[in-house]
């Protein structure tokens, strides 16, 4: 299986929090999205198996034209074989879901939405900087069922300064109240070189206490099971049948090739890196891309870190076929604390974090990771 990643570099306006890779010029959005093509043709040879999952992530991809749009799959069509049942999916801002874009967008292949939400609460959007306020979400996800779109997920954010347990349970139950089939919700991150962060270090803000931190996530795991929603991993709550495939491959450590600038693509032994410049991306400056092989251990703690994200977990048998057993002694040795104190748990001879274990699964994965010297 094969999956294809396509960024695109353009925001209406920059989030305080985020470090993704975007600009708000929009003027070189014609020349981005022929850049864009141009890329696929000269990787069209790195996908050698049927496409089976297409992402739209950015940046916001619902920054797009209709015409760049049919430019792109004409071009994506035309190179690769992708699969009538292949899940595209696009990442949309609330705020770009008119009824007018949500009409074109329907017409599209596109058929998964992931909706850029955050929050429900519109003062914790204000302090997110995003463009839309809470009721305009709930139109949004409303106006995109009505155009046909069954398969949509919501991205929610915890962990904010401004947010209390009260407000994250409201937002939590306002999203299971518009029934998606999936929602992801995400921890604040202070990334560096974000305003956020900036905040931070300026004392002007205070980051979350732990305690809290780890109440909202329980709160998530509580409120999204007992609506239906299986948590298929760490982030991740999808209802049966409606998990993200494109997701789920990345987890599963599967190929897949990454097409704009800052993209990283995967080919089952190495990882490239895009350049995260749009001027050099357009005007086909070398270096281009980044490659970096990865090593047995490397390969290894993707697997660690890959697997324990998920209900799937490790499959011990293939850490053994892949990596040998002494990688695979050493991954049930570091485990063995864990199993005890019932953090972690074997399930079909897979290694699975327990409830529990997602509490403090850094930790774990950290000591799960293969390091030399501790052989
Ligand atoms: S969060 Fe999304 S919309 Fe906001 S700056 Fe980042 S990519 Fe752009």
């Amino acid at each position: 299986m094969a999956g294809i990643y396509i960024h695109i570099p353009f925001c209406k306006s920059r989030c305080c929090y985020c470090d993704f890779y975007s600009g708000t010029d929009e003027s070189r959005m014609d020349a981005f999205v022929e850049a864009l093509c141009a890329e696929a043709r000269t990787r069209q040879s790195e996908v050698g198996e049927t496409v089976m999952t297409v992402y739209f992530g950015g940046g916001t991809p619902s920054r797009l034209r209709q015409e760049h749009f049919d430019r792109i799959f004409d071009t994506l069509h035309s190179l690769f074989t992708i699969d009538p049942a292949a899940e595209i999916t696009l990442e949309a801002n609330p705020d770009d879901l008119s009824e007018s874009y949500v009409r074109m967008l329907s017409r599209l292949p596109v058929n998964r939405l992931s909706v850029g939400v955050q929050s429900f609460d519109d003062g914790e959007l204000v302090f997110l900087h995003r463009r839309h306020s809470s009721r305009q979400a709930e139109d949004a996800v409303k106006r995109c069922r009505e155009y046909g779109f069954d398969n949509i997920s919501i991205d929610l954010m915890y962990g904010l300064p401004p947010q209390t347990e009260a407000s994250w349970q409201r937002s939590l139950s306002r999203a299971v109240a518009l029934d998606p089939q999936h929602i992801s919700a995400y921890h604040l991150i202070y990334e560096e070189k974000t305003r956020m962060y900036r905040l931070l270090q300026a004392g002007k803000i205070a980051a979350t206490d732990e305690n809290v931190s780890l109440a909202m996530f329980a709160r998530l795991i509580d409120c999204l099971t007992a609506h239906g929603y299986v948590h298929y991993e760490i982030s991740a709550f999808g209802k049966e049948g409606c998990f993200s495939r494109h997701n789920s491959a990345y987890w599963k450590n599967t190929k897949y090739l990454g097409l704009g600038p800052s993209a990283h693509s995967f080919d089952g032994n190495s990882r490239s890196f895009n350049v995260a410049s749009l001027t050099r991306y357009i005007d086909g400056r070398p270096p281009l891309r980044e490659t970096e092989h990865l090593s047995a251990g490397e390969k290894y703690n993707e697997a660690v870190l890959t697997g324990l994200r998920t209900v799937w977990g490790i499959d011990l048998a293939d850490i053994k076929v892949h990596f040998g057993d002494e990688l695979h002694r050493y991954c049930l040795r570091n485990a063995r604390k864990y199993l005890d104190r019932r953090l972690l748990e074997t399930d079909n001879n897979s290694l699975k974090l327990t409830r529990d274990g997602l509490f403090i699964s850094d930790s774990i994965m950290s000591d799960l990771m293969w390091v030399a010297d501790r052989r």
